[in-house]
């Protein structure tokens, strides 16, 4: 078979998960300095599936949070939109993120991006091992969090040095919670988010105070 005397040479891909409720511009540069700095051939964006909850608060449905997802990385032809954690049905757990998409993917080299924030939670609750045979991690710098290897999870020195990279990356101070109170005190998100979703988060209405609270949707 030709396919085993070539066979494809192995790519670096980018894995770049969030609620992404919704996408803003925090997480495309986030993907964007990760990819020119590991030279990677794609970056595959996976929104979570759908939480119960998330701290407390209920997450857009998934379909919403897929299809901002889509709309702001169309135009880059380096970044793609996974539904893998959509269409697991349960909770969000990166190591099945990771199995799934080395599945789909055997012969790549995966590199999980991750902020700041959330890099020291995946690594202190989550299987470590399993995790650093699926992939490499890289963490990236957010406005707020402290990017040190001791904060994050104790033991990081230990690891071996290409198990997880930290990057300085633009600081952008914006997060999807401010976005949302924004659009929920009519207060704009132009510039923060893609053009495309403003638009999206017009049309169906997102994150709008609830006009008929415990009324007959329940
Ligand atoms: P929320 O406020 O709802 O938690 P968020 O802005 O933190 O939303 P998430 O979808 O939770 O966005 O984050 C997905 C990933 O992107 C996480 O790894 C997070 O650390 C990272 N990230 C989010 N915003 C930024 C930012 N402004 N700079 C760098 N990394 C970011
Ligand atoms: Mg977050």
């Amino acid at each position: 078979q030709p396919t085993d005397r070539h066979p494809r040479p192995q790519r670096r891909l980018g894995v770049m998960g969030g609620t992404f409720d919704p996408i803003h511009h925090g997480h495309l540069v986030a993907a964007s300095e990760v990819a020119a700095s590991f030279d990677l051939d794609e970056v595959i964006f996976v929104p979570t599936g759908q939480p119960w909850q998330k701290s407390g608060r209920d997450v857009s449905p998934a379909e919403h949070r897929y299809l901002m997802t889509v709309i702001a990385t169309a135009s880059n032809p380096r970044f793609t939109v996974s539904r893998v954690d959509i269409d697991r049905h349960k909770t969000t757990y990166t190591v099945d993120t990771l199995r799934d998409l080395k599945a789909q993917y055997p012969d790549d080299e995966l590199y999980f991006i991750t902020g700041a924030d959330a890099l020291g939670s995946i690594l202190s609750w989550q299987d470590w091992q399993s995790l650093f045979e699926l992939a490499r991690f890289v963490g990236v710098s957010r406005p707020g969090y402290d990017l040190h290897a001791e904060h994050l999870a104790p033991h990081l020195d230990d690891l071996p040095a290409e198990a997880v990279t930290l990057v300085e990356i633009p600081a952008l101070a914006i997060s999807s919670t401010d976005c949302r109170t924004r659009v929920r005190e009519h207060r704009p998100v132009w510039y923060l988010v893609p053009d495309g979703v403003v638009q999206y988060i017009n049309k169906h209405r997102l994150y709008l105070p609830d006009p008929h609270p415990g009324g007959e949707s329940a």
